[in-house]
Parts: C-alpha cells; structure tokens; sequence
C-alpha cells in the first residue's frame, strides 16, 4: 500500500473566481506556493492524485481534449518545480446529471482504486470546500482546507507534520 495526498483543483492548486470556470490555459494560474507544496509533498514521499469536479465539459463549456491541454500544461509546470502527480481523476459531469462520480460523490475513487493501493488511514485529502471534506470523511482519509495563495503550503506543512484538521 501507498500513502497518498489527493488534492483538489480549483481553489487549491489553481485560482478559482467565483462563477467563472477554467476554460483554456491562459486562463490557469496556479497559486501562490502551490507548485513547491506539491514538490515538497512528493518529496517526503507520498504519491499525488489530483480529484477534480470538472462540470464545464457537462455544461457544453469545455471538451475532454481541451482539459487534457490544460492538464498537460499544468503537469509539465508541476514536474519543472520538481513535483510528481501520477494522475489527474475528473468528473466530467454537471450537477443535474446525477452522476456518481461528482465529488462528494466517491465514483471517483473506484478508478482510482483499480490502479492504485491506497492506505487510506495514512493518507489525506486537501481541498477548499465541505464537499471536499465530505468525500474525504467517506473514504477514511485526513482531511485539510486549503484555499486561495499560500493555502496549499500551509496544509502541506501540516500535513508532513502530521497535524489533523
Ligand atoms: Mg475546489
Ligand atoms: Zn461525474
């Protein structure tokens, strides 16, 4: 088994804008802190797995090839400051369409869990919203809020001390 630290997208890594969406890369801008907080979480030897609720593409907004071009973009930014996520896990629905991938639906997670061995008790959950900590009470993992610049470096300090909540 491993020990992991899945990490939320929006509000975590990158800025989110209250009713506006991630459309294209221009558009991505990472926080404060965040791209040497996912260094130093790979660093201390814990594998990353990025959990995101990517509605635009069920709203018509965005196509699956256009987040693939901003993921790309932002793995190749995440390894150049010396980080390493395995892989980016998306729901790609909208709310109505009642999926049970959206987060804090725990669909998700059976993906994750064909390909991976998770030591859930020993891992943890960062994300910026109560349906963060939903799914992260639901999987059995540490949970930490983060939001806005230097949110992400705060947890992640934490969270390599081994402080929960
Ligand atoms: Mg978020
Ligand atoms: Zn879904």
């Amino acid at each position: 088994m491993d020990k992991f630290v899945f990490l939320d997208r929006d509000g975590v890594i990158n800025r989110l804008e209250l009713g506006k969406y991630v459309l294209s890369w221009p558009e991505f801008e990472f926080l404060e802190g965040a791209i040497k907080a996912i260094a130093e979480i790979s660093g201390a030897g814990y594998k990353i797995i990025i959990i995101t609720n990517q509605s635009p593409i069920g709203r018509g907004l965005l196509t699956e090839e256009g987040l693939e071009v901003i993921h790309n973009n932002m793995l190749f930014e995440i390894e150049e400051g010396g980080g390493i996520v395995e892989e980016v896990f998306y729901c790609p629905h909208a709310p109505e369409d009642n999926c049970k991938c959206r987060k804090p639906e725990t669909g998700l997670f059976d993906q994750v869990n064909e390909k991976y061995d998770v030591d859930y008790a020993n891992s943890w959950f960062v994300g910026d919203f109560e349906s963060d900590r939903e799914i992260a009470e639901r999987m059995g993992l540490r949970f930490k809020l983060a939001r806005g610049d230097g949110g992400l470096r705060k947890a992640v300090e934490e969270i390599l001390k081994n402080i929960i909540g």
